[in-house]
């Protein structure tokens, strides 16, 4: 078996298909903030894996859940029912204050399910005619790779020999509340946007977007959706970045973070007068809602309350901002974000910067050619932070 570095990478390069370009470096283990490659060099991961870490790598408590349930029974499939769905639902549903909840395994999965909801709804209770029902997205989304993810995107690059695409989709300019208005017509279903767009760079919309998107939906019987799967779940020093406008939408996406990066588990979370238009036989997943996912689903949901994790990513986020702010160099844009969600536009590619990084020991990726992208995990310590932002500084400011 292939144990080091370079034979690892080269192993990936010659079966893998080649969807990915990851920075060099194999993580073999890791715990909290840090990971380490074979040769037993540590980096720290200022990634996250795109937020689905918040709790940290291999938190105990998340571990606990995930060996207990391991030693009890690890997949029923909904034929049956399995003693740990029943209070992971009461679990999502009392957090985020709605009345039902339908678990999927990846983001993408839990936003086809929020698509074909807000579609069903539309016929069945807003009275939409046949086949006509209409999505409104955003330009720069991300809601990730399958079909109807795709069909949502303005990416050229991820559409690219994959058509036909989805129909009944439109696009409006991201935060813009004058599109939005223009956009709705008799046949919208819902608008499906991330509160703040990750994968595009932490684009974070203009001050009062969230709640004003949200009227303009109301008075339109429009379902107001929001994909908090990357800046949801504490990342953006709220549990919820909707949280930071006051709204609550009518469906909410998650993912991610929701396993505490252990195990992989999705969902939609809405009231009974929307999710109530599934019936048996319209929609599920072999593994959704399985014991093992929902026992670590419910203590990552309780390491983030209990360890209150939003409020740690407010605090050290506020601190990092200002540390990044405060180097001064003319390649640096613009430094945005909110809580431990910070992107570093530069005016030139962020690859190199990031392999820089690298070479100090600090993981994170680029994001869209030119920024970089800082999201550690939410456990992290100040000092570590210190410890980060003086490499930062020194890679940044050269
Ligand atoms: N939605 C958002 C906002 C995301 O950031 C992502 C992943 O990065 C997804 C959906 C897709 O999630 P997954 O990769 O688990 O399918």
């Amino acid at each position: 078996m292939v144990n080091n570095s370079q034979g690892i990478i080269d192993q990936t390069q010659e079966y893998g298909a080649k969807n990915y370009h990851p920075l060099p470096v194999v993580i073999a283990k890791a715990e909290g903030v840090w990971v380490e490659d074979p040769e037993g060099n540590r980096y720290m991961d200022m990634l996250s894996a795109y937020s689905a870490v918040n709790q940290g790598h291999r938190h105990p408590k998340i571990i606990d859940a995930l060996k207990k349930q391991a030693d009890a029974v690890t997949l029923t499939s909904r034929a049956f029912h399995n003693d740990q769905l029943g209070p992971w639902y009461e679990k999502i549903c009392k957090l985020t204050n709605k009345e039902m909840a339908l678990p999927m395994n990846t983001g993408a999965e839990a936003v086809e399910t929020a698509v074909k909801t807000a579609r069903r709804w539309a016929y069945d209770v807003k009275g939409v005619a046949e086949n006509k029902a209409e999505i409104i997205a955003c330009e720069g989304n991300f809601h990730g790779r399958t079909m109807t993810a795709v069909s949502l995107s303005s990416e050229a690059e991820y559409k690219r020999g994959f058509g036909p695409m989805l129909p009944g989709i439109k696009i409006i300019p991201y935060g813009d509340l004058e599109a939005l208005k223009a956009a709705i017509n008799e046949n919208t279903a819902g608008f499906l946007f991330e509160p703040i767009q990750g994968e595009a760079g932490i684009i974070i919309p203009p001050e009062g977007f969230l709640k004003e998107a949200y009227d303009v939906c109301k008075e339109n019987n429009v379902l107001y959706i929001a994909d908090e799967i990357q800046a949801g779940l504490a990342r953006s020093g709220k549990m919820f970045a909707c949280d930071w406008e006051d709204v609550t939408p009518d469906i909410l996406i998650l993912g991610k973070a929701l396993g505490g990066g252990v195990f992989p588990i999705s969902c939609i979370v809405a009231n009974r007068d929307i999710l109530g238009v599934f019936n048996p036989g319209s929609h599920g997943s072999t593994f959704g809602g399985n014991p093992l996912a929902c026992a670590v689903s419910t203590a990552s949901l309780e390491v983030l309350e209990e360890e209150k994790l939003a409020d740690r990513s407010l605090e050290l986020g506020n601190y990092m901002m200002e540390e990044l702010k405060s180097i001064d160099n003319p390649i640096i844009n613009e430094v945005r974000g909110k809580g431990l969600f910070i992107g570093v536009e530069l005016t030139e590619a962020a690859r190199p910067y990031c392999e820089a990084l690298k070479e100090k020991g600090i993981l994170c990726k680029e994001t869209h050619e030119n920024v970089i992208r800082f999201a550690p995990p939410l456990v992290i310590k100040k000092e570590d932070l210190e410890w980060a932002l003086n490499h930062i500084k020194d890679v940044l400011k050269a």
